[in-house]
């Protein structure tokens, strides 16, 4: 069977030149004579892929010295639970946008330790957009102010950050982490479940201002716990070897595509072909307001319940598949990250046009 194009919202595609390789050297890495899942964590050749993907990282998203870039497990998840058990503080408070699911979950777990405060909200309509913010609502004096930077379900981003003042921004970028240039300096801490844009599932990365880490509350978990990970280069136990080593081939894969500016720009153009069409559609149309479209992930319909279904079966039959939006919003979704071809896009519109002549 032929390779098909996969608009999964995660896992989900990686770049074709990353699997040959990891293909190339399953078996034998380099002259290590054994596969990258059987060699020991401690081992000289998996140092030099850890720190050969940790200093890809540094490079391509221009991480400041100040900055500690971790590889940990339990996905992005975790963090929901990890964020306010470490930067719990002072205040024991944080501010939250609710801009969907993940978020909602974010704020849920931080209230297990103190509290979340819901500064806006976009549920109103379900989350079709970024809300408006109210910096009157802000807490001063919050531990961290926390965003979903790219909704994966919903198909927003922001498009400017909040302002937070000295209030340490938190963002999980798990859905949008490479796919375009961010200053990580405006951040306190960043992270980002691999399977979207990184690697296979099984690695969360995590970006934490140096002076952040340690005094977690009393009773943290030593692994849950960001200052273990910090101390130990992220080797304090077994990391996930396998999706380390994949995520660097990616990180050399971006490198070779013109860092995350190429990146970006190639982003850009897939994006721009799917919403030029779905604004000149007959019978598509996408969810978010203009200004607020994700560059990852775009959520559309047609009027009818039957029409998805039946587009999102021909597509599948067609080689475009998970193309089924998430069940909060019903219709399409089609997760276009950094390894979906340009080509993908266009065939994929291409498609769209021909089941949009036969229907309507
Ligand atoms: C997928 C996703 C998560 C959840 O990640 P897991 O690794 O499955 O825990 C969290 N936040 C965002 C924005 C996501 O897209």
């Amino acid at each position: 069977m032929e390779r098909v194009y996969n608009f999964s919202a995660g896992p989900s595609m990686l770049p074709l030149p990353v699997l040959e390789k990891a293909q190339k050297e399953l078996v034998c890495y380099g002259d290590s004579g054994m596969s990258v899942m059987e060699m020991s964590h401690r081992s000289k050749v998996f140092e030099e892929i850890i720190q050969g993907a940790e200093k890809l990282l540094r490079e391509l998203m221009n991480i400041p010295d100040n900055y500690k870039v971790m590889f940990l497990q339990g996905g992005g998840s975790t963090q929901f639970a990890m964020i306010p058990m470490n930067l719990f503080k002072n205040s024991k408070k944080a501010d939250f946008i609710k801009t969907g699911q993940w978020a909602k979950k974010a704020a849920e777990e931080a209230s297990k330790f103190g509290t979340a405060n819901i500064v806006a909200s976009s549920e109103d309509k379900t989350y079709s957009y970024i809300p408006v913010l109210d910096k009157s609502k802000f807490s001063p004096d919050a531990d961290y102010f926390y965003i979903t930077y790219n909704n994966t379900i919903y198909g927003t981003r922001y498009t400017e950050l909040p302002d937070t003042g000295n209030v340490p921004l938190v963002a999980d970028i798990s859905s949008n982490i490479m796919s375009e240039v961010m200053d990580v300096s405006k951040f306190g801490l960043l992270f980002a479940g691999a399977q979207k844009n990184v690697g296979p599932a099984g690695v969360t990365i995590v970006i934490m201002r140096d002076d952040l880490i340690g005094a977690p509350i009393d009773g943290t978990p030593t692994m849950l716990t960001y200052e273990t990970h910090a101390k130990a280069d992220s080797l304090y136990n077994t990391p996930p070897c396998f999706a380390i080593y994949v995520a660097k081939l990616v990180f050399e894969w971006i490198k070779e595509n013109g860092g995350v500016k190429g990146i970006q720009a190639m982003n850009e153009e897939k994006a721009g072909i799917l919403y030029d069409f779905l604004d000149a559609s007959r019978i598509f149309k996408g969810t978010v307001v203009y200004k607020d479209r994700s560059l990852m992930n775009v959520p559309f319909v047609t009027d009818s319940e039957e029409l998805n279904a039946k587009f999102i079966k021909e597509a599948a039959a067609n080689g475009f598949v998970n193309l089924k939006g998430h069940r909060t919003v019903g219709g399409m979704r089609a997760s276009i990250y950094n390894a979906m071809p340009i080509e993908g896009v266009s065939k994929l519109v291409e498609f769209m046009k021909k089941f949009e002549t036969e229907n309507k």
